[in-house]
């Protein structure tokens, strides 16, 4: 059974989007810290971010410590540890950060190691860099003291070779759900965190969007930040994430900016798409927003000492 089938939560739709055209000031959000997250993997993300800023930790941090338990939980088939492998039963991974001075780090085509956020952390940190990939980011992750270690599961391993004797090229909406965490720390700053095993049995060497900036994710610290879930390619050919926060800029409404960068992919596709994208989004006053193409989408909220999966339904 797929992990959406267990999905039991209320449809909680975001309130009417509105939109404040010509309002480019955005007061800060303080004091309430937002942890936003994709997918119900978000919940136990959002809960180790949330004890992250308790500790004291900065918004980064608390990204980086929420990407970090799907990475390493093995029933989340399409993130780290356990990931659906490609058609050639490689897990490859792909994860980006990108903090609230606008600095970035990201690692695309990396085997073998469980915390690829972590290492993209590294990489914007430690490096002059913003994305190493293949074979010379397993390097500096090892060289960084990264353990190395065999990331297909006996699970992983048998879905694989069942998909080997058929070969049916999987529908992403089937296969793969990046872990996107976005937070507001009680500063006010905005930081997050992508990671994921992208599409299952996708061609040996495909990167999505995942690491990279503006697709996957993106975070300007004076306007928001977004991040993506969903087809890759198509979050690439549209600079997904970044447009959300450039039309949060315009004064678009995080929800309303979300279903704007949508609309880009819907026309290109006349209007019926066969495949999920779904952004969301935080507004440096606070404000979320979110948006999915099509079926439905989960978002995980951290707010007010609650942590809540919300359901909402696709624009077409
Ligand atoms: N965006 C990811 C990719 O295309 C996968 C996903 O979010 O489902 O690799």
């Amino acid at each position: 059974m797929k992990r959406r089938d267990f999905l039991k939560t209320g449809t909680i739709g975001i309130t009417a989007p509105s939109v404040i055209f010509g309002d480019l000031k955005i007061n800060t959000n303080k004091n309430d810290p937002i942890i936003l997250s994709t997918w119900e993997h978000g919940l136990p993300a959002n809960d180790a971010a949330w004890k992250t800023l308790q500790n004291g930790g900065n918004a980064m941090a608390a990204a980086e410590a929420g990407a970090r338990v799907p990475e390493a939980d093995p029933k989340s088939t399409s993130v780290g540890f356990g990931g659906l492998p490609d058609e050639k039963g490689n897990v490859t991974l792909d994860a980006c950060v990108m903090d609230s001075t606008g600095n970035a780090g990201s690692v695309a085509f990396l085997q073998n190691i469980k915390h690829p956020v972590s290492v993209a952390r590294k990489v914007m940190e430690d490096t002059k860099h913003v994305m190493l990939v293949g074979e010379g980011a397993r390097q500096f992750a090892v060289a960084q003291g990264f353990e190395e270690m065999n990331l297909l599961t006996e699970e992983s391993r048998a879905a694989w070779e069942k998909w080997t004797k058929k070969r049916r090229e999987m529908t992403p909406h089937e296969t793969h759900d990046t872990i996107s965490v976005l937070v507001q720390d009680k500063n006010g700053d905005l930081a997050g965190a992508c990671t994921t095993s992208g599409w299952a049995y996708k061609l040996y060497g495909r990167v999505g969007d995942s690491p990279i900036i503006g697709a996957g994710l993106f975070v300007d610290n004076e306007i928001g930040c977004a991040a993506a879930t969903g087809l890759g390619e198509e979050v690439i050919k549209t600079t997904g994430s970044f447009l959300v926060v450039e039309l949060m800029r315009q004064g678009y409404d995080p929800t309303t900016a979300c279903e704007e960068a949508l609309n880009r992919v819907i026309k290109r596709h006349n209007g019926n798409p066969d495949f999920q994208i779904a952004y969301i989004a935080i507004r440096k006053d606070g404000k979320i927003g979110s948006a999915c193409i099509k079926w439905s989408f989960e978002y995980a909220l951290a707010r007010g000492g609650a942590n809540k999966l919300h359901k909402i339904k696709g624009m077409i």
